[in-house]
């Protein structure tokens, strides 16, 4: 690829930044102009789902998601693992990204039928052996393996401009026993992407600027203000994830052992799984010393809009989230004069529930704070009476006016930190 096709506008990440939730290679109900628009700088996209649908060779053929789905954005695939483990231990996904209940009762009654004749317990079991992991896709009953090699070959071929290592997300509450056995495995695994990635992406690092948190009491107070995607001719970038659940020392040993790998970004997963908002918050505090200060952290699965700051201190340049986008879709409506960074972080997690009654006659701005196309032509009566009536384009405007919210309040940690008020 030329040089000038390279330098796309989404080169350089200015961070802390909020990646969307691409799940199948769309931010929901929006396009890709009205992302930009909004001006949200990444989009993360699901291996696990677009190896079942449309299939990682389709995605490859058709030049890479970029090309495929027209993002025009920074974007990062996640391994699968996440969604792997969560469907085996969970059942299919519920809420919006369910697949309708008839249709999965009949998928499951028919691979049920075929599992009982094999004599397996149910039909979305799977085996997690050292060398990876076998389900069966609740799409089509076809046996799915994912091991770190396969994992990689798959993001290779959805060509995401960061690829994420095959790691096993802990189940939450696991004993001390069954997360540090999972650790482990996880880093043997980040072993085997690294060697299957030797030749490609292993040691490229990203042009970084670091900014120091001098006002912050934490050791480590140390953050990358931006990177660049474009710092060498390579496609694609290596992510090791820590894991280690809910344990101080296994959590540490984790973030010891992968950030000593020679990967050019770092995340953090296995948090948000269940567990209280403390723990969740402890998990990425106890890893903060660790935290590489010359390479981008990303942190998996979390971006609850009063968790944010703190998780930015704790040393959490990029995050991503289904949250903005899934309660969009519900009728849960950020309010961004709460949202915006300023002295009141205790009321950051101020929303509406736009579908409630109250909302019939009230012919205010959708959130009066805001600028954005929504705000600026919606009532919210408008918007409850879409809702009510499950016109699609409430969908639309709700999850455009809660991504505009999110980039707008990361917009402000980013001018904060610029002037030292963080
Ligand atoms: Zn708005």
């Amino acid at each position: 690829m030329s040089e000038q096709v390279r330098k796309t506008d989404h080169g350089v990440i200015n961070t802390p930044a909020f990646l969307a939730t691409a799940t199948k290679g769309t931010i929901k109900t929006l396009t890709p102009q009205q992302v930009k628009e909004i001006g949200i700088q990444g989009a993360c996209v699901n291996t696990y789902h677009l190896v079942t649908h449309p299939g990682a060779d389709v995605i490859e053929k058709a030049g890479g998601i970029q090309k495929y789905s027209r993002l025009n954005i920074f974007t990062m695939s996640d391994s699968g693992g996440f969604q792997v483990f969560s469907l085996a231990r969970n059942g299919p996904p519920r809420g919006p990204l369910a697949i309708p209940q008839k249709q999965l009762s009949s998928l499951s009654k028919t691979y049920q039928k075929k599992a009982d004749v094999r004599g397996e317990e149910e039909p979305f079991v799977i085996k997690i052996s050292e060398d990876g992991v076998k389900f069966r896709s609740i799409f089509d009953g076809t046996i799915i393996e994912f091991t770190p090699e396969k994992s990689m070959e798959f993001q290779k071929k959805i060509g995401a401009d960061i690829n994420i290592a095959f790691d096993e997300c802990t189940y939450y509450p696991a004993t001390h026993g069954y997360a540090e056995k999972a650790m482990k495995r996880t880093h043997e695994w980040l072993k085997r992407c690294i060697n299957y990635n030797k030749s490609e992406i292993r040691n490229p690092k990203f042009e970084t600027n670091s900014k120091r948190f001098e006002n912050s009491n934490l050791k480590n107070s140390k953050i990358v203000s931006s990177f660049d995607i474009r710092a060498s001719n390579l496609n694609r970038y290596l992510y090791g994830v820590i894991q280690g659940g809910t344990f101080e020392d296994l959590r540490k040993k984790s973030a010891e052992f992968v950030v000593s790998q020679d990967t050019p970004g770092v995340a953090i997963g296995g948090v948000s799984v269940g567990e209280s908002k403390k723990e969740m918050r402890d998990q990425v505090r106890w890893v903060s010393d660790y935290l590489p200060s010359d390479r981008p952290v990303h942190l998996l699965g979390v971006g609850q809009i009063d968790d944010i700051i703190d998780l930015v201190k704790y040393g959490v340049d990029t995050f991503d989230c289904v949250e903005p986008t899934r309660l969009a879709r519900m009728g849960t409506i950020y309010q961004i004069g709460k949202a915006r960074y300023g002295a009141q972080v205790s009321s950051f997690s101020v929303q509406i529930e736009i579908t409630k009654s109250l909302y019939k006659n009230n012919f205010e701005k959708v959130d009066v704070d805001c600028e954005c196309y929504v705000c600026q032509n919606f009532t919210k009566s408008y918007l409850h009476h879409l809702f009510k009536q499950r016109e699609i384009l409430s969908y639309t405007l709700a999850t455009f006016h809660n991504l505009w919210v999110m980039e707008k309040l990361f917009e402000g940690i980013r001018k904060a930190i610029g002037k030292d008020l963080i």
